[in-house]
């Protein structure tokens, strides 16, 4: 099995969705880009982040492939596959539905810059329209909003972020949940 080290980083960071309580049961995904491969692994489907292994992420081509591995990928893997085919600076999504930033999601509402760390994101954390959850076309909506910004909010859904590696995506989907929390109670 090829990849052992960004299966488990991979593995590692499914752990930390639950842990840093940015999604619940089998919700959201994740996944990295192996430029030199032209491929991608991503997390699975179904399976409980603390039960999944790493010989249960996914590796697929660009196209929707299973290059290896013999569980079912992500629903969403064209939400991820899409940034790998035409932004090759993006090396890892993370896909979430934390609770307070789902909240603003699932009103169509931006999250406003009220603390310094939207920096990190962009100018605030705006939010796409809605598109049914595993279509190209939640895909394409998501990569034509995102413009420069590190992370949207996708319409009645979640939350999708992106990076030059898995720390920095999942770093961003950390502070976009902390930053609709703020939002919550910094506009009573
Ligand atoms: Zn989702």
């Amino acid at each position: 099995m090829d990849y052992l080290k960004e299966r488990e980083l991979i593995v590692a960071y499914g752990k930390q969705l639950i842990t840093e309580k940015l999604t619940t049961g089998t919700g959201g995904n994740l996944s990295a880009y192996l430029p030199e491969a032209h491929a991608m692994l991503i997390s699975p489907s179904g399976i409980p982040y603390f039960e999944t292994r790493p010989e249960d992420i996914v590796l697929m081509d660009l196209q929707g492939n299973i290059l290896e591995g013999n569980r079912k990928p992500s629903s969403e893997y064209d939400l991820h596959s899409i940034f790998y085919r035409n932004r090759p600076e993006v090396r890892s999504v993370v896909h979430t539905h934390s609770e307070y930033a789902t909240t603003f999601a699932c009103l169509q509402q931006p999250i406003e810059p009220l603390h310094y760390i939207i920096g990190s994101v962009g100018e605030k954390v705006r939010c796409c329209e809605y598109k049914t959850f595993g279509t190209r076309e939640l895909a394409e909506e998501a990569f034509h909003f995102i413009h420069e910004d590190k992370g949207i909010l996708l319409g009645n859904h979640g939350v999708l972020t992106i990076g030059s590696d898995l720390a920095s995506a999942f770093s961003v989907a950390k502070d976009i949940e902390v930053l609709a929390k703020f939002d919550t109670y910094g506009q009573q």
